[in-house]
């Protein structure tokens, strides 16, 4: 039994993929063919079977009817000996989670293009990449960590995954991109942009390296990997990554790349490097250690994990913190970055409504669905989760004087998972965790993870010897992480504003700030303040004047009505994280040791 897929950039201009697929010894009951309704990693269903445009087939040179069976399942008449399905996928996402063609290149994941023969789905799948026919595109390569079989110098040609499985969780990539390789821990790591830019590649790969390595050797050699690929697709505006077994598919902005020559670290480039390490830590921790209910994969509908903050929460803990100890970035820089994280956590009141466990579960309709209340009304398992994680490792370190920390539970998860493939179970991390700490940990979980209080950050960094002190924000574009320039904090409406051509919209208006209570709410376009225009953005200049206690008189559009209010200034909430380390305090190399620049 053999499934052949081939696939074609047949009409980039209108942005199709053209795809045969040949199926030997169908089901005698009359095969089914199934797009994913969702990608794995990004926890949304998305119908990927909309993007199929026309879909035909034949069986021995005659053309038979598919019965659809619902959006995205189709089925072949029984008793056939060979199926052909031939169809076309319209791709114009320009994002990590579908796919993409046009003029310039191409892109897809295999949850967008290839239909699974559900009754071979453990059957070893070939895939033919055909260049495109257009001679003015002569000159595509493909890039992909998908195995190959037989493909010439251009990466096009035959492909080899061993199950569906595999197929879908290898991306490619064809065009004209920049590929850079390199060496990791003896493995070839590959850098593919694609895009309009100018940069330093050997930079970004010597950074790439730092990371990879201190990640492989966080986990212990050798990694899980014969090769790996970095795709960046370099946009104007644009972030994002997803990751997969052996490569990872990322979105950046153009000015987030270093510029050639310069040597400094600017934030979107340690941002950018945040997101790859991100990525390639989850090749270990969500790819391969994973929810127990992720193995198979249920793809034709949600599958409810409670566990994310886990898989996406210690990421993102680890992805910032591998920066500072494969020696990227110095110790401040690592900790106006964990500020500005605490910030993010605290600025939303959604904290004290939602645990990062039902955040998990909810991820689906409440994480992947945010609106204007999200703040009100949800926590990110990724940012309280990485908070969780820093508590977790904290509270170990201090207790071992820093010889054991939270990566002795994530080497346990690793050495489990190699020894017996399962998956992390409710209790698992809980359990491993109290084994590491030599002690019961189920009340610092109880509360962390299941419960909707404030983690003891200060206890915490005091421990490691980092003082952690709260201010107000300063402004809009005050994401925390450092200590304030002013004495007088700027009064705030309690909402968040956009500027648009009439004023100022209000894109989220948060409980219990004087924009709610004056009767404001998110969509209304603020338009004056005690009848003075607030075009131009002077707001901030125009509240300087007032103090707390203050009462204004506010005008604003709600849709096409006036609204005419009186707004109650308030003391602003001390919602802004700044980390410093105490004065002549060693215990910092519990957590942080040496200086962080090797
Ligand atoms: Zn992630």
């Amino acid at each position: 039994m053999s499934i052949f897929y081939t696939i074609e950039p047949v009409h980039p201009a209108a942005h199709l993929f053209g795809v045969t697929l040949v199926v030997d010894n169908p089901s005698a009951d009359g095969e089914r063919f199934s797009l994913p309704t969702w990608i794995p990693g990004s926890y949304m269903i998305r119908d990927f079977a909309r993007n199929i445009v026309e879909l035909s087939a034949c069986s021995n040179g005659q053309c038979i009817e598919l019965v659809q069976l619902d959006k995205t399942t189709w089925q072949a008449p029984p008793n056939l000996k060979s199926i052909e399905l031939t169809y076309t996928v319209y791709a114009w996402d320009l994002s990590v989670r579908a796919a993409h063609l046009d003029q310039t290149h191409g892109f897809f994941n295999g949850t967008s293009v290839f239909l699974c023969v559900e009754s071979q789905s453990e059957q070893p799948c070939h895939v033919t990449l055909l260049a495109p026919q257009d001679s003015s595109l002569s000159n595509w390569s493909v890039a992909t960590s998908l195995p190959s079989a037989d493909i010439d110098g251009q990466g096009f040609g035959r492909y080899l995954a061993q199950n569906y499985d595999e197929l879908i969780d290898h991306p490619v990539e064809m065009g004209t991109f920049e590929r850079v390789r390199f060496d990791a821990c003896g493995i070839e790591h590959q850098l593919v942009l694609t895009g309009k830019f100018k940069t330093d590649t050997d930079r970004i790969c010597r950074d790439l390296k730092k990371i990879c390595e201190h990640q492989i050797r966080f986990f212990g050699e050798p990694p899980p990997v014969e090769s790996y690929v970095f795709l960046v697709m370099v946009v104007g505006d644009g972030y994002g990554g997803l990751e997969h077994r052996a490569s990872t598919s990322l979105l950046v902005k153009r000015d987030s790349l270093p510029v050639p020559g310069d040597k400094t670290y600017s934030n979107d480039y340690l941002e950018f490097l945040g997101l790859c390490s991100h990525e390639y830590f989850h090749t270990w921790n969500v790819k391969r250690i994973r929810p127990a209910c992720f193995i198979p994969y249920e793809l034709q509908q949600e599958t409810y994990t409670s566990l994310l903050w886990a898989f996406e929460g210690f990421t993102s803990y680890y992805d910032d913190l591998s920066l500072y100890e494969c020696g990227l970035i110095d110790r401040k820089t690592y900790l106006t970055m964990l500020g500005k994280s605490i910030t993010r956590v605290y600025r939303t009141s959604g904290r004290h409504k939602q645990s990062v466990a039902q955040s998990s579960f909810n991820a689906w309709t409440k994480f992947y669905k945010q609106d204007e209340n999200a703040a009100n009304a949800i926590v990110s398992y990724y940012t309280k989760g990485s908070l969780v994680a820093l508590s977790l490792d904290l509270i170990i370190r201090e207790k071992f004087n820093g010889k054991k920390s939270l990566r002795d539970v994530m080497r346990r998860l690793w050495k489990d998972y190699l020894a017996t493939g399962e998956g992390v179970k409710d209790g698992d991390i809980e359990r491993i965790a109290s084994e590491v700490y030599e002690q019961d940990l189920s009340a610092f979980f109880e509360q962390a993870v299941y419960g909707t209080d404030d983690l003891a950050l200060e206890n915490y960094l005091e421990s490691v010897g980092v003082d952690l002190a709260w201010r107000a924000a300063e402004g809009q574009d005050d994401y925390g992480g450092v200590a304030g320039s002013s004495d007088k904090p700027v009064l705030s409406l309690g909402a968040r504003l956009a500027t648009v051509a009439t004023g100022l919209r209000l894109t989220a208006v948060f409980d219990d700030g004087a924009a709610q209570n004056a009767g404001l709410s998110a969509g209304d376009i603020l338009i004056a303040v005690n009848e003075l225009s607030v075009q131009g953005g002077n707001l901030e200049q125009l509240l300087a004047r007032y103090s707390v206690g203050d009462t204004l008189t506010v005008h604003a559009f709600r849709r096409d009505e006036l609204i005419q209010t009186s707004l109650t200034l308030r003391e602003p909430p001390l919602d802004t994280c700044v980390l410093s380390l105490l004065d002549d305090d060693s215990r910092i190399e519990m957590w942080l040791p040496g200086s962080g620049n090797k």
